[in-house]
């Protein structure tokens, strides 16, 4: 098996050979969507890298056990996710529903908007609220321990006391003082011993929904706790890969970590990968700042910041082309930059199977394969790749159009690249392969404007030929009829 996987992780802050535990498996957690609401093009974006990551590594033929939790519990509005209301039961209280109702909406909406994109499904999505057990477990044994302590019924983990032998800051690089002198202090904490304690169980207040009994008292496990008790229940005390988007890494990941080591002694993971974000004029998109679209109105150019609508792929083709760790800024011009590239590489593949292998050939394509793997095991730097499928399309170009000439061995090989690194590993679909009816369609709208032309109803027939224009069609009468093409 290829071992030249090079990732960068955050823990080290550096590219590092990825060699698993526990070849040829693999275990690898991502935080999941907290579903109080619909799915965003940049939490899209976060969820589209980890499929990537998914994808080559069983491309490159690991057993990858991939869970994704779904938080439909536990997250409240705070910076640090456990102060304020429960953001799934604010949203339920404000539509008059049950906060299970919004779970329900919310993670079908999750699934559906992740099948549009084409990624693959985790191989566990464990939830929240089906681990309260296991939650309060991992409260015990971290209380046991002594790093965690009780007031009225919730309790709390002690940060500077486990700092006193742990490194708090292992993951987020900050020293305590300096986190202590920049930590906001909220009012109402006053429950907390030091002002980075975090909730691990968390006493419902009266009128709280979503609340289960402990020993502490009745209430709900804290944000941070369902990761640590998932990834141990399904991946072990210790795996190999955590992932998030990086906004999650500075409290999220760093409090995890803490947990974890606090109760089982051992660092979760080995790889911490983080997931860079896509802004909107150099801002963060989300929610809060009102500057996020949902990906139907993308789909659909259904938004005042969108000029036109793109099709699912187009919006992935334009995310892969920019590295993971690297900030994604959207525009329409970018977009439309990708739509053409997205064409031409799919225009080459369709072309793919009507070509020709002649006797002897002029190219060599296992070169241009070893670069696709090359690029994809520097931290899957997949704009270099899509540059590499850049050059394997212009081949087949030159192929069909009589330019280049290719033997047998090569292009099946040719064939093997497209195939694998387009469909497998950028998990790209061929859109105009979807569209097979459409000649279909097209013939019959010229049948309906022949007919209208020998009524002399010119306007129907010239509303037909404008409105194919539109969309991308162009319709030539001729001697022997009419013939139709794409612009
Ligand atoms: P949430 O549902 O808010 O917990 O977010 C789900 C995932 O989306 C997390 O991993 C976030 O880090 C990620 N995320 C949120 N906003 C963005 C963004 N603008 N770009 C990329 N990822 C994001
Ligand atoms: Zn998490």
């Amino acid at each position: 098996m290829e071992q030249n996987l090079f990732v960068y992780n955050t823990l080290t802050r550096k590219k590092e050979q990825f060699i698993p535990l526990n070849p040829p498996h693999v275990g690898m957690y991502v935080c999941g969507p907290t579903v109080y609401s619909d799915v965003h093009l940049g939490n899209c974006r976060t969820f589209i890298s980890f499929d990537l990551l998914f994808r080559y590594l069983t491309f490159l033929g690991y057993k990858v056990r991939y869970v994704r939790n779904v938080t439909d519990a536990g997250h409240l509005e705070g910076d640090a996710g456990d102060e304020g209301e429960d953001k799934i039961e604010k949203k339920a209280k404000l539509a008059q529903l049950e906060p299970m109702e919004i779970v329900q909406k919310y993670t079908i909406d999750f699934h559906e908007v992740m099948q549009i994109f084409n990624t693959l499904p985790p191989s566990i999505e464990p939830t929240a609220t089906g681990h309260i057990i296991e939650q309060i477990e991992l409260v015990k044994l971290i209380m046991e321990k002594g790093y965690a302590y009780e007031v009225n019924g919730s309790v709390y983990f002690d940060v500077e006391k486990y700092n006193q032998t742990q490194d708090y800051g292992i993951l987020n690089r900050r020293n305590l003082d300096d986190l202590i002198n920049n930590t906001r202090d909220l009012g109402g904490q006053d429950e907390k011993h030091g002002k980075l304690d975090f909730a691990l169980w968390i006493k419902a207040k009266p009128g709280h929904l979503m609340k289960w009994p402990s020993p502490w008292s009745t209430g709900f496990p804290g944000w941070h706790l369902e990761c640590s008790a998932m990834s141990n229940k399904y991946l072990g005390k210790q795996f190999d890969i955590h992932g998030g988007g990086m906004d999650l890494m500075p409290t999220h990941h760093t409090n995890e970590i803490a947990q974890n080591i606090a109760a089982c002694n051992k660092i979760p993971a080995n790889y911490w990968i983080h997931t860079n974000m896509l802004t909107v004029n150099g801002q963060k998109m989300s929610k809060s700042l009102g500057n996020s679209f949902l990906p139907h109105e993308l789909f659909e150019g259904r938004h005042t910041l969108l000029n036109k609508g793109y099709s699912p792929m187009t919006v992935k083709f334009f995310m892969l082309q920019a590295h993971y760790r690297s900030t994604l800024d959207f525009s329409n011009e970018a977009m439309e930059a990708s739509e053409k590239g997205f064409k031409r590489l799919m225009n080459s593949f369709t072309l793919l199977d009507s070509l020709m292998a002649s006797g002897s050939g002029e190219v060599e394509i296992a070169s241009l394969l070893q670069r696709c793997y090359d690029a994809m095991n520097d931290d899957l730097n997949s704009p270099v790749l899509i540059a590499e499928l850049f050059e394997a399309s212009r081949i087949i170009n030159s192929v069909k159009d009589g330019k280049l000439k290719i033997d047998a061995e090569n292009l099946s090989l040719l064939k093997q690249l497209m195939n694998g690194f387009v469909l497998d590993v950028l998990g790209l679909r061929n859109e105009q392969a979807a569209n097979d009816d459409l000649p279909n369609v097209l013939n019959m709208i010229v049948d309906i404007r022949n007919e209208a032309k020998m009524n002399k109803d010119y306007a129907t027939s010239d509303k037909i030929r404008n409105g194919l224009q539109n969309i991308g069609f162009q319709l030539k009468d001729g001697k022997d009829g009419t013939s139709w093409s794409k612009i």
